[in-house]
């Protein structure tokens, strides 16, 4: 009875409802899926069977939640809560059970405090109550009891009684429990499964699963289709997959995979698989994993291929363009090199460690490293640009001067560097170059010193300078246009053309220049005058080159010749002036010589024949000194006069130099050949020539002891030539032996007298007969002067 007795007051405090609301409790109870639930014929049978037993006109197996009873089997209960098969906690007895976990025996519940206010007293009659609580995971569920409409004292028995079936209730929902759990993994392992072949037959890539054993149990769709093998003979036959590996590939595929099954590591292979419709192979990357069960123990293993093949593709041809790169950076020739996106040298071709001298390690750590080979001047700038192109991205681009790592001589080179830049766009690389411009350097900067002389030439006051095209003038500087009246605007507009500008008496000479200028590329200078703006004269002197890099323009210099020419003219007008002047004097002085001869010849007088004699010579002299300047002068005026007559050579000759044999006994004057007959002339003149050409013969040899004259003639000429053995004429000044007043320059020649006059008169004259004279000589053994003269038929 004492067992009773407890169970009775642990009833009684069993009214903390606390229980009810237990998360845990709930959560079970939920779980055995009882509640509101159809009605079950094994509960049905405990709940009449203690009915029976204890002939009680009630028994419920009786569900506990946390705001009401739920009967899974009941028996005997009136309506309307049988239809309804639930009560509300206000009505329950039952969740005394649940909230102490401890049986309620109560004989009749109106004398319990806790339970006389219980609607379950008027509303179904329940009175006495003996009820056992259903445990399961720990947890009191509900319970299972009788009830009585009277009070009820329960036996042991009966308490026997429904504690026994109690207990086979509480099994039954345990068993229940179960069961549903069990059915619950079932079902999530297939959705699992079911998931893990819906994944593997949409990813991209071919998916296998095998046994540890090496039988394989899956391949998806992807996996047959690409192979072109069925799932039943990859299934059947282990080594099925080895026939789809390329044969080059299978012995790595075999080790890598006898590795991972010893040792259970996942395993990860790259090779090539051959397409079943194709024939062809692509590269995969397969990878396995395997998966263990709680023990460690490896149940399966799951695999993928995953093609590469683009992948492997683009390595190799990065691989290939990497090499071609490194081959064309090794022949190129610059200096060539790369480094990291963050500046530092990663690569340097073999004419930069030659050029450099350093090595690879000494500029591997350090992204400045390379400053030591610039110029200081240039170390800043260049600074400040590398750092702004690795900061920016932006190209690099920069002048400067490094130094040779053997002799430490600075050169100029260009230097430029690229970014390369990845997908994302992030700097993976710099390449950069070195060109060697020292040389272009050098010649630029002696092109600008040259274009500053040229410039400083141009804007010289002293020399006209024009560019010619053609007859145009298409350049000019300010010189020239000051001294021929000329504009810009004239200049602009094409408005000069130096044949306009050529009085027409120049014009044969300005011709003969540019033909000098056209086949020499230079022309020697010449003086000329030009017509000015205003259509004033203006004596020039002229020289002239043609462009080398432009063959079609020529620059010409222009020097203004008026002072010059002026004092000339002032020279000549006193040379006139002076010859005119003493020849007055001098006839009357050679008129009293004769008079004086005379008379000392009437009075016979012979002791001063020999003084007057050299007087007379004397006066000679004088006198053809002046004829020859006033000749000059006439020249220079062009007024010369010339009478015209037939002139016998021969004779000529033999009285010039029976007169020079004469005064000229030192010398042996030889006479060959003869002039025919038939020239017209001056006999004068011609007489003057050859006199002129004789004399010097015979002064310009001091040492000779012949003089040879060898004349000959044909229909047309007459040739004359005066050979000497004398001192000869140097080379380059046998033209100018025929300008007025030159002589030639030599201590030799200095001794002896002259004034320069003789062969320039003698050249006019011959010229004036329509002749030409030459002179042929060398130095140190005589000359051989040749006139030719026309023949004219009378
Ligand atoms: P000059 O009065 O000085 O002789 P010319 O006009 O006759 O003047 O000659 C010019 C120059 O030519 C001379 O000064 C002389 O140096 C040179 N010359 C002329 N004829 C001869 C010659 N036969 N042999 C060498 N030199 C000569």
């Amino acid at each position: 009875m004492s067992s009773k007795k407890s169970l009775q007051s642990k009833g009684e405090e069993g009214k903390d409802s606390s229980n009810l609301t237990d998360a845990e409790r709930l959560r079970v109870l939920a779980k055995s899926k009882l509640l509101d639930s159809a009605s079950e014929e094994v509960y049905d049978r405990f709940t009449k069977l203690a009915a029976m037993l204890l002939n009680s006109p009630v028994s419920l197996v009786s569900l506990v939640d946390k705001d009401r009873q739920y009967f899974k089997s009941y028996y005997g209960l009136p309506e309307p809560w049988a239809s309804q098969q639930q009560m509300p906690l206000s009505h329950s007895f039952c969740q005394y059970v649940v909230s102490s976990n401890q049986p309620l025996i109560v004989t009749d519940a109106r004398e319990k405090a806790f339970l006389e206010h219980n609607l379950a007293i008027p509303d179904v009659g329940t009175i006495a109550y003996l009820g056992f609580p259903l445990v399961v995971e720990n947890q009191a569920l509900g319970s299972f009891c009788v009830i009585d409409t009277k009070p009820h004292a329960w036996s042991e028995r009966e308490i026997g009684i429904v504690r026994e079936l109690a207990s086979f209730v509480t099994t039954e929902i345990a068993l229940r429990i179960e069961i549903a759990e069990h059915q619950q993994v079932t079902e999530r392992l297939q959705e699992s499964e079911q998931n893990f072949r819906v994944l593997s037959e949409t990813v991209p890539q071919l998916v296998w699963t095998m046994f540890p054993n090496g039988r394989r149990d899956y391949v998806n769709q992807r996996w047959c289709d690409y192979t072109g093998s069925t799932r039943e003979r990859m299934q059947s036959d282990r080594w099925a997959h080895f026939q789809f590996i390329h044969p080059d590939d299978r012995e790595g595929n075999r080790a890598f995979w006898q590795h991972a099954l010893q040792t259970g590591e996942p395993f990860e292979s790259e090779h090539r698989l051959r397409n079943g419709h194709t024939g062809t192979y692509r590269w995969f990357l397969a990878r396995a994993m395997p998966v263990r069960n709680e023990t460690g123990e490896i149940v399966k293993w799951f695999g993928t291929a995953t093609d590469i093949d683009e992948q492997k593709r683009a390595e190799q041809q990065l691989k290939e363009s990497e090499e071609n790169w490194r081959v064309l950076a090794e022949t190129m020739p610059q200096l060539v090199w790369s480094t990291g996106p963050d500046g530092v040298h990663e690569y340097t071709n073999q004419r930069w460690r030659d050029y450099t001298g350093l090595t690879p390690e000494q500029v591997q750590n350090n992204r400045w490293a390379h400053l030591q080979l610039i110029h200081p001047d240039d170390r800043e700038g260049t600074r400040a640009l590398w750092q702004h192109a690795l900061d920016t991205g932006a190209m690099y681009e920069h002048e400067e001067r490094l130094s040779n790592g053997q002799t430490g001589a600075y050169r100029w080179f260009l230097v430029r560097a690229m970014s390369i830049r990845d997908e994302a766009g992030q700097i993976v690389k710099w390449f950069g170059t070195c060109t060697d411009i020292d040389d272009q350097k050098r010649m630029q900067e002696a092109l600008r010193e040259s274009q500053e002389r040229a410039s400083v030439l141009m804007n010289s006051n002293i020399i006209g300078i024009f560019v010619e095209e053609g007859e145009q003038i298409v350049d000019a500087n300010d010189t020239f246009l000051r001294m021929t009246g000329y504009t810009r605007e004239d200049l602009r507009a094409g408005r000069i053309n130096w044949r306009h500008m050529t009085p027409p008496e120049y014009l044969a000479r300005t011709q003969q220049a540019h033909q000098e200028l056209a086949t020499q590329q230079s022309m020697t200078p010449y003086e000329k005058e030009y017509v000015c703006q205003d259509g004033s004269r203006l004596p020039v002197l002229v020289g002239g080159i043609v462009f080398q890099h432009h063959p079609l323009q020529a620059i010409t210099f222009v020097l203004d010749n008026s002072a010059r020419k002026e004092l000339e003219q002032r020279k000549d007008d006193f040379i006139s002036m002076a010859s005119h002047e003493l020849r007055g004097p001098l006839t009357a002085l050679k008129l009293q010589t004769t008079l004086l001869r005379r008379q000392l010849a009437k009075q016979g007088t012979q002791a001063s024949a020999p003084a007057l004699s050299s007087m007379e010579t004397q006066i000679n002299k004088v006198t053809r000194l002046v004829e020859e300047l006033l000749d000059v002068s006439k020249i220079q005026a062009g007024r010369l006069e010339y009478v015209q007559e037939t002139v016998d050579l021969d004779a000529l000759l033999r009285e010039i130099t029976e007169t020079l044999q004469q005064s000229s006994p030192s010398h042996t004057l030889v006479v060959r050949g003869t002039g025919g007959t038939g020239l017209i002339g001056d006999r004068d003149r011609l007489g003057q020539v050859f006199t002129n050409l004789i004399s010097n013969a015979i002064k310009y040899s001091p040492n000779a002891e012949t003089v040879e004259m060898d004349l000959s003639a044909s229909e047309d000429a007459v040739t004359v030539c005066v050979c000497d053995h004398g001192l000869g004429i140097p080379r380059e000044q046998r033209d100018k032996i025929f300008e007025r007043f030159y002589r030639v320059s030599g201590p030799n020649q200095k001794a002896i007298p002259g004034l320069g006059m003789g062969l320039y008169i003698v050249a006019e004259i011959v010229r004036h007969h329509g002749g030409s004279i030459t002179v042929e000589s060398e130095v140190g053994k005589g000359s051989t002067f040749q006139v030719t003269l026309p023949m004219k038929r009378v």
